[in-house]
This record gives C-alpha cells, structure tokens and sequence, in this order.
C-alpha cells in the first residue's frame, strides 16, 4: 500500500473563453487532461479521458493502465468520428497510479500528448514525462535549444493526443515509491508560464499540498494566464514493503517509440548545497567530471552567442549584427552590414519583427531578408 497526500487546483486562466482542462484526484489515481477542439469539442474530450479513469481507479499493473487510457483514445476517437460537431477533438492524458504488484507497491505512470509529470526528490526537481510535441522533436533533433523551445510561438503543437487516431502511442514509467517523494501533475499552462525554479521553489517552500497546488496555479494567472491551467500535487506519506530505489526511482520506462530509450531524466533544478565534504578519489573524480562539463558548457555558449545573424536596429538604421539578439551572457552581437534601409521607411508589419530581432543562421539569409524589407518598403503605401 501507498498512503497519498494531495491537493489539486485549475483555473480558466486570463485569456481563454472556456477551461478545457481537466483533472482527476481518487486515490490511488491522478489524472490532469487538456483537451483541444473548438466548441467545447475540447472539454468533452478531455472529460471522457477523465471519466474514463475514474471508473477504474485501480488497476492490477502498469499494463492494465495503459490499456485504459488505450481505450479512453478509441471511445473519444469514436465519438470525434461520429459526431460532427466534435471533429477534431483530442487530449493529452498524463495519469499517475498506486498499484499493487505481486512484488510490492509501484507507482505506475502514463503519458500521451504535453502536460507533465515532475518529482521533487533530494532537493532536485526531474521532469519524468517527455512532451510529445513539435518543440521537443526539434529539440531532440538539436535544432531548437530548450531555451529556444520555452518561448517558441508554435510551442503548444502536441505531436501525440487521445483521440485522434484510433491507434495511441502512450509511453508508460514504472515507479519505485519513496517516502517523501513529491509528484506534480500539470497541464502546459503553468510550466509556459512558471520558470522550473519558481515551479521548484513553491513545491518545497509550502508544505500543505492544496495551498502548493492553489500557489502554482494563481502564479501562472498572475505571470500572464495565457491559457487554462491545471495542477495536481501528489505527495507519497508513506509505503508498505519499502524498496531500494534508485536515484532516479525508474523501475521501468516503456516508451512508445523505441528512440527515446534510455533517455536519462532530466534535473532541472537543484537546491542542495553540499557541506564540507572530505576530499576522496570519488569525490576528486566527480570534481573532475564538473570541471569538464563547465568548460564544455562555457565553450558552447562562446560558439552559440557567436553562431547566427540577425536583422536589428543601430539608432535610425536597419542593419545587420553577428550574434543573438539580446546577446549571451557577456557576448553582445557586433554590427556586421548595413542594410541601406531606414527605421522610419519600414513597412509597419516588419517594424515589431525588426525592433526584437529577427535571427539567421547565414548571413546570406540575413542579406535576403534585408532585401524582402527593402522590396516591402518600396511598395508601402
Ligand atoms: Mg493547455
């Protein structure tokens, strides 16, 4: 047995007409879903994957609770199929479950689409689920950064969702749970709002895991609320037949997909401090491996802020610069070219783009779109 806490909060957020996110707290089940399609197509898909669960709380394996969000995906599918006015319909699903085995408890965990699953253990916050969306892909394929993919503009396209095809790809995490072990369940809206650090910083500031829950979600209203927020806050109180664990608590991952095997969990924050430690050959060895990795770090961002043009502005003038537009740490861009084109002859669609920056990898390209600027603001009115 596994003895839960929790606590759970959703808000429409500032800018959204409805709230087509949705949750589930019946222990030993968890569930945040957030559901697309117009005309609460959304709301309806995100609550039947809801409903779905709810009718089982408690499956015997990780097997059986795949295979309930496996048929959660066919009835929306169905329903998005059948009925007119729910075409297109879908939602992300993330669930996390208590399940007893023959060998002792678990935690199973599911996850289709971009809403996340993140622990709080040993002061380091990890995000155990990996987005199935567009951004993530990109970054996977190292041509986004993470930094990139945060604040990307077609962030919120989900490559996987229940109801879309009658087919679903979920990836699935066995579990070991330890006590003390903090889990946070979430849909896109707080972490596109909320920084992994003030994510982090709440989750171990308040203990209570309903006021957590309400202080994470009136953060990403007050940060912008762009969208419908929805958070669940699991705590593990405490387990029958404890188990070792691993640093990582990753008993099993079955990823859908076999190429995002042995992905290692990423940390995102860390709030330890380590206190006097002696020194030791394990100790001089990890020191060792720090430094390496410092350096590595420093030497790509020295390449990175360096990579790459942009279009700018230099006092009246558009011009070329060489570097980032906000520069990296303490490498500024330095101007390149000009582009023979001034402020105040931009044509008013281009002047936002030219004002924040807009990035190249090439100067060629650089060049081609100072001349797309030129042609624009020939032909202004
Ligand atoms: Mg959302």
């Amino acid at each position: 047995m596994i003895e839960f806490g929790w606590g759970a909060a959703t808000d429409i957020g500032r800018t959204r007409k409805s709230n087509q996110d949705r949750l589930l707290v019946s222990a030993p089940m968890f569930v945040v879903a957030d559901g697309m399609g117009g005309h609460q197509a959304g709301e309806v898909a995100a609550l039947m994957a809801v409903e779905h669960l709810a009718a089982n709380t408690e499956p015997g394996s990780l097997d059986e609770l795949v295979t309930l969000v496996e048929q959660a995906n066919e009835s929306i599918y169905d329903r998005a199929t059948g009925d007119p006015s729910m075409r297109g319909m879908g939602t992300t699903v993330v669930a996390l479950a208590g399940l007893e085995l023959a060998d002792g408890p678990a935690i199973g965990v599911v996850n289709v689409g971009d809403s996340r699953l993140y622990r709080r253990a040993n002061e380091a916050l990890v995000q155990i689920t990996e987005d199935h969306s567009l951004v993530e892909t990109l970054v996977r394929d190292g041509r986004l950064t993470r930094e990139e993919a945060a604040v990307h503009p077609q962030r919120n396209i989900v490559t996987r969702a229940l109801g879309i095809d009658r087919r679903v790809l979920a990836d699935s995490w066995l579990l070991t749970p330890v006590v003390g072990d903090r889990y946070l369940l979430c849909s896109d809206g707080l972490f596109n709002e909320l920084s992994a650090r003030e994510i982090h910083s709440i989750l171990d500031e308040i203990e209570d895991p309903d006021a957590a829950a309400e202080t994470l979600v009136s953060g990403a209203c007050a940060a912008g609320g762009h969208d419908n927020v929805t958070v669940v806050v699991v705590d593990i109180i405490s387990v029958d037949e404890p188990k070792v664990a691993s640093p990582d608590r990753v008993a099993e991952f079955r990823p859908a997909l076999p190429m995002v095997e042995k992905r290692p969990l990423v940390t995102i924050t860390e709030t330890s401090v380590p206190s006097a430690p002696v020194m030791t050959w394990r100790l001089g060895l990890f020191i060792g491996s720090v430094l390496t990795v410092v350096t590595v770090l420093m030497v790509s961002v020295v390449i990175y802020a360096r990579s790459g043009y942009f279009v700018g502005i230099d006092g009246p003038d558009v011009v070329i610069y060489k570097g980032r537009p906000d520069g990296v740490l303490w490498f500024d861009p330095t101007f390149e070219e000009p582009v023979k084109l001034s402020v105040a002859d931009l044509a008013p669609t281009d002047l936002a783009d030219v004002q924040s920056g807009v990035t190249f990898d090439s100067l060629d390209a650089a060049k081609r779109y100072g001349f797309e600027l030129y042609t624009r603001a020939e032909s202004k009115p």
